[in-house]
């Protein structure tokens, strides 16, 4: 079935007359168009036997040649948008009684807006449902997202290939997204993060004007968008000879990594899976230096359903697309985490992204 008669089969089993949505994903997820147009109105409206896109004028004519929306209508700057969707729904000639609006992410403003529009209409809340209908990926869908997890493999490799003494965080980041950049890549899935040694203790540090010294780990974590879908992916490596102790660490976080993705079944809950791995960390006596979530889902964007972490009751699909990536960080000393984006399938994990995860030392240079 098509992702928009997913949709409509929902409003119709919801007694929903319309949908609204001005979420650049959920829009692309729908109509195969994206476009962010910032401070401008660019929404979608459902209805159940027509989608209309209404678009900034400078965008009519290509997201008439790239939607597949049935109808594009374009508003000039010195026009008033929610005329515009006013006319919109009047001439589809029902009566508009319940609109269903993504809760989590209609603004305020844009909601007393609709509202004024249809006074007399109840609104939805249909946040969950599109959660839903986002987290089971099409194979369509999968194979670009092994696209942009091969682009995340070579953005790893350019980054390995870039350190040596005395090279900053920021050098090697640049290093890997101008690479990207040339291989046709617009935009990177979040900021790059290359962090050396105790730097990498922070979770989500920022990379910055640190210089590389033998004997300290770097930590890469870093994902591309591809045709409108995201990749991610950690690896930690060591650059010349580190200490013992930290070694031995890595080879826990490994293990939890693989004993995750090397066992996770359709079928398994979220938390379950988190367990899994977590369990085996703590046994290692470093529980209390595991301080996120297992993993996040990925599709569109970077972080969206399941989210993988203790209490998580959703049950694992066939179809899902998660994060999993288990990780160490002590204070002052060493951070590392391995990661591994995965498709879940019958028989199990199936990775996007293929760079070793065994322990790894870039030779001094
Ligand atoms: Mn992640
Ligand atoms: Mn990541």
């Amino acid at each position: 079935m098509s992702k928009i008669n997913q949709l409509t089969d929902y409003m119709q089993e919801n007694n929903l007359s319309m949908v609204f949505t001005d979420n650049p994903d959920t829009v692309a997820y729908y109509t195969n168009y994206f476009s962010d147009p910032h401070e401008r109105l660019l929404a979608l409206v459902v209805f159940l036997d027509e989608t209309v896109l209404l678009v900034p004028k400078l965008e009519e004519n290509e997201s008439r040649e790239l939607s597949s929306a049935d109808r594009v209508i374009g508003y000039k700057d010195e026009e008033n948008p929610w005329q515009a969707l006013q006319q919109i729904i009047k001439a589809q000639n029902v009566l508009v009684e319940s609109v269903g609006i993504e809760t989590d992410q209609l603004v305020v403003d844009r909601y007393y807006k609709l509202r004024g529009l249809l006074p007399a209409a109840v609104f939805h809340s249909i946040t969950s449902e599109i959660q839903n209908q986002k987290v089971i990926k099409t194979t369509e869908e999968i194979d670009i997202m092994h696209e942009a997890g091969k682009l995340a493999d070579r953005a790893l490799e350019v980054g390995m290939s870039t350190l040596r003494t005395g090279v900053t965080e920021t050098e090697v980041v640049a290093a890997i997204e101008y690479d990207m950049k040339k291989q046709g890549v617009s935009d990177m899935s979040f900021d790059t993060m290359v962090l050396f040694g105790d730097h990498a203790a922070s979770p989500h540090g920022t990379p910055g004007d640190r210089q590389l010294k033998p004997g300290e780990l770097v930590l890469f974590d870093l994902g591309v968008v591809w045709k409108g879908y995201t990749s991610d992916v950690t690896r930690t490596v060591a650059y010349g000879d580190v200490d013992d102790d930290i070694k031995e660490i890595y080879s826990v976080v490994l293990k939890a990594q693989l004993s995750a993705q090397d066992n996770v079944r359709p079928g398994m809950t979220a938390e379950k899976l988190d367990e899994s791995a977590r369990n085996v960390i703590e046994e290692a006596g470093h529980g209390d230096y595991f301080t996120h979530r297992l993993g996040h889902g990925l599709g569109q964007s970077v972080h969206e359903y399941p989210n993988i972490s203790p209490g998580s009751e959703t049950v694992l699909k066939s179809g899902m697309c998660f994060s999993i990536e288990p990780g160490i960080y002590i204070e002052n000393k060493a951070g590392i985490r391995i990661e591994d984006c995965v498709t879940l399938t019958d028989k199990g994990a199936v990775s996007f992204t293929s760079t070793s995860k065994e322990w790894t030392v870039i030779p001094v240079k």
